[in-house]
């Protein structure tokens, strides 16, 4: 358990760091999964501890530890509370057998049940209670931090920049919002942007938003997100224009994405090279997202290459 609660630790702060690029998981699920595994330790804890036997009777170990000996012939086993109290009876009376009851409570409640019992119930509010505070933090340095810590001045500014490019691929004025409340994309719905087909309004997550506009604004480049960012508005974008099949629209995406990434400040190297790794990843993609995998007519020359004059692709 120490290593799982070590393992969660680790996981939130290289979260909220984004190494390895890991805020494309969404972070309430290691909090589920974290959860489920105290839930899962102290339901094993619990079923594992020494069971009801069949034979209730102390053994003879038991017999010592409390002191009885051989004096008594039998021991009753009376349950007080939770706490389970052995008492000798040799055949006395009703009164006599209450008055051995009252003796025994004022001993300490004996056996590994009675302490076994409070073990897990203890580790689970440890483990629900550090649970909770790692949340708490990560949910104050992240309402800190990314998108959300950009003031509102910059993000207007941002979305602006956003809309003017995305308005120059489609070739006619459109809108592009960062969707900081997360009510139209987000991890929940597995979208990094939504568009209407033909229409003049789109949203970014702003996970998105916040790499386009470290790139813009501050010409820092993360690898794959700032990437995956450039081909998420060209992508919105061609939806905007008018094209509603996923995949060709992914296929026009990576093409514009070349000179969009260049106006946002990367070299003409640098934009080609991220649009391929792109291209490359797309043909990667599972079965579960086969809608969004480029036709093959996406090559150079192909059917989808709209830029006839260049040999090279995207
Ligand atoms: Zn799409």
């Amino acid at each position: 358990m120490t290593s799982v609660r070590l393992a969660l630790v680790l996981f939130v702060v290289a979260w909220l760091f984004d190494v390895l690029g890991l805020q494309a998981v969404p972070l309430w699920l290691a909090f589920v999964v974290a959860l489920g595994l105290e839930l899962e330790f102290f339901l094993a804890a619990r079923q594992s501890r020494p069971a009801a036997t069949p034979d209730r009777a102390p053994q003879d170990v038991d017999r010592d530890e409390l002191g009885y000996g051989d004096e008594a012939d039998e021991l009753l086993l009376v349950r007080e509370a939770g706490v389970e109290i052995w008492v000798p009876y040799s055949g006395e009376s009703d009164e006599e057998l209450d008055e051995l009851i009252q003796r025994e409570r004022g001993r300490e409640p004996v056996g590994i049940v009675g302490r076994a019992r409070g073990r897990p119930v203890a580790r689970l509010a440890t483990g629900v209670a550090l649970i909770a505070a790692l949340a708490a933090v990560a949910w104050f340095v992240d309402s800190r931090s990314g998108w959300n810590g950009v003031d509102d001045r910059a993000r207007v500014a941002a979305e602006a920049r956003f809309s003017e490019e995305a308005s120059r691929i489609v070739g006619r004025p459109v809108e592009i919002r960062c969707d900081d409340a997360g009510e139209h994309v987000g991890a929940v719905q597995h979208a990094d942007g939504v568009a209407e087909v033909g229409g003049t309004l789109a949203y970014l997550s702003p996970e998105r938003c916040y790499a386009l506009y470290r790139l813009a604004f501050g010409g820092h480049v993360n690898g794959s997100q700032t990437a995956r960012a450039i081909a998420v508005l060209a992508h919105e974008s061609w939806h905007l224009r008018g094209v509603g099949n996923e995949g060709r629209t992914e296929c026009f995406a990576l093409q514009s994405g070349v000179r969009l990434g260049e106006r946002l400040g990367l070299s003409d190297e640098t934009a080609r090279r991220m649009m391929r790794q792109q291209l490359v990843e797309n043909s990667l993609r599972g079965a579960s997202s086969e809608e969004y995998r480029v036709p093959p007519g996406c090559r150079e020359g192909g059917e989808l290459d709209i830029d006839d004059g260049s040999t090279r692709f995207p």
